[in-house]
C-alpha cells in the first residue's frame, strides 16, 4: 500500500511522490493525515534558511485519523481524531523533568526545524509515537485540531509572559500567531488589548477576536500612541512578527517594569542593541518563548475541545497536497493568514 507525500529533496524542490505506507512499531501509531497547517518555519526551511537533513516531509501542525496502532499502544484506537505534538522529547533531561520539554536537550522533531527530524504531516500517512498524540472530541474538525500545535506555542508564550488580570497588552503583528495571542490575552483577563498590524483585513479580524484597539504602524508612531492611550505604556508587549523593528516597537511601548516578549521567530543573526541603564533603572524585562511543551499542548487541546478559542477566521487559504507550492508562493508575497493543506 502506498500514500502520497510532498517530499523536500536535496535539490530544494518539493515533489509529490507515492511512498510505501510505514508499519507502526509497538509504541507508535499510524495516522491518516487530514489537515496540516503551513507554518513560517516550513517556509523558512523550504527557502533554505535552516539547515536540516533532506529529503524530508515537512509539516508539524497536523491532525488526522488513527488507522493502525502498535502492539503496546493502549490509549488510541482506529478512528480516533488526533493531533500530534511535534517535539519528541527524551523525558529525562533537566528540562523535560521540569516541564519544559520544548527545551529538551535530545529532542527529535516531526516535520519541523531541529537537528533530528522525522517526516511530518505533508503526506497522507505518517507515524507518531503514542506519547505525542492527543485525542479530540467529535465537535472538533480536522482543521481546528491542526491548530493544537500553534495554539500550544501561544499558550506557552502567554504563560511565560506572566500576563495577569487587568494588565494592558500590546501585540505586535496580527498573523495567525498574533490572533491566537489576542484570544488568550482576552481569556487571561487583559484589561486592554492593543494590536499593531499593517494589514487592514487582519486588523478587522483582530477586533472581532478580542482586540480593543488596533493601529496601523505605517500611519502612527505605535509607542507614542500606546503610551498616550494607556497613560504611560503597557505592562506586556508581545512581538509576534519576528523582526527587529517590531521588537523595538514592543520594547518602546512598555511602562516601567514592563515585559517585552520575543515570540515571533527572528532571523538567526538578528540583533538589537538596548541601552542597559533603562533596563536597570526602569526594571524592564525581556522574555523569550520557543515552541510548545507537552503541558502547553495539552492545554491547547482542551481549549479547542471546549471551543474556547476560535481558529476558523485564522484560515485564509485551503490547498490540496499537490498545491503546496501555491501556499509557499502566497507566503513569499505575505498574502493572507494560515494556509491549510487538506489531505
Ligand atoms: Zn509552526
Ligand atoms: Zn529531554
Amino acid at each position: 500500500m502506498k500514500g502520497k507525500a510532498a517530499v523536500l529533496g536535496l535539490d530544494r524542490k518539493i515533489s509529490i511522490i507515492e511512498k510505501e505506507i510505514p508499519e507502526p512499531k509497538e509504541d507508535e501509531v499510524l495516522i491518516n493525515v487530514k489537515a496540516c497547517g503551513v507554518c513560517r518555519t516550513d517556509h523558512h526551511i523550504y527557502h533554505g534558511q535552516f539547515n536540516i537533513k533532506q529529503p524530508v516531509v515537512l509539516g508539524h501542525e497536523f491532525s488526522g485519523i488513527v488507522v493502525k496502532v502498535g502492539k503496546k499502544v493502549r490509549n488510541f484506537k482506529e478512528g480516533d481524531i488526533v493531533a500530534a505534538h511535534p517535539i519528541i522529547s527524551c523525558g529525562e533531561c533537566e528540562y523535560c523533568v521540569s516541564g519544559h520539554s520544548n527545551l529538551c536537550e535530545n529532542a527529535k522533531v516531526l516535520g519541523g526545524a531541529g537537528e533530528d527530524i522525522y517526516d511530518g504531516g505533508f503526506q497522507e500517512y505518517t507515524i507518531v509515537p503514542e506519547k505525542n498524540l492527543r485525542k479530540f472530541n467529535n465537535k472538533v474538525d480536522f482543521e481546528e485540531a491542526a491548530f493544537a500545535e500553534p495554539l500550544g506555542c501561544a499558550v506557552r508564550g502567554i504563560q511565560k509572559s506572566r500576563l495577569s488580570l487587568g494588565e494592558k497588552v500590546l501585540i505586535v503583528g496580527a498573523g495567525p500567531m498574533g490572533l491566537l495571542l489576542v484570544q488568550l490575552a482576552s481569556i487571561y483577563g487583559a484589561s486592554m488589548i492593543i494590536v499593531s498590524e499593517i494589514d487592514e483585513q487582519k486588523r478587522k479580524i483582530a477586533e472581532q477576536l478580542g482586540a480593543h484597539i488596533t493601529v496601523n504602524p505605517k500611519e502612527v508612531n505605535v509607542p507614542e500612541f500606546v503610551k498616550d492611550i494607556t497613560k504611560g505604556g503597557v505592562e506586556l508587549a508581545i512581538e509576534a512578527v519576528g523582526k527587529v523593528e517590531t521588537f523595538e516597537t514592543a520594547f518602546k511601548s512598555l511602562k516601567k517594569m514592563g515585559r517585552a516578549m520575543i515570540f515571533g521567530v527572528p532571523g538567526d543573526t538578528a540583533e538589537y542593541s538596548i541601552p542597559l541603564f533603562p533596563i536597570y533603572y526602569e526594571e524592564y524585562e525581556i522574555i523569550g518563548s520557543y515552541a510548545v511543551s507537552y503541558e502547553s499542548f495539552n492545554i491547547a487541546v482542551e481549549l479547542l475541545n471546549n471551543k474556547r478559542v476560535n481558529v476558523k477566521p485564522l484560515i485564509s487559504h485551503r490547498f490540496k497536497l499537490e498545491e503546496i507550492l501555491s501556499a509557499f508562493d502566497l507566503m513569499d508575497k505575505n498574502v493572507g493568514l494560515k494556509k491549510m493543506i487538506k489531505i
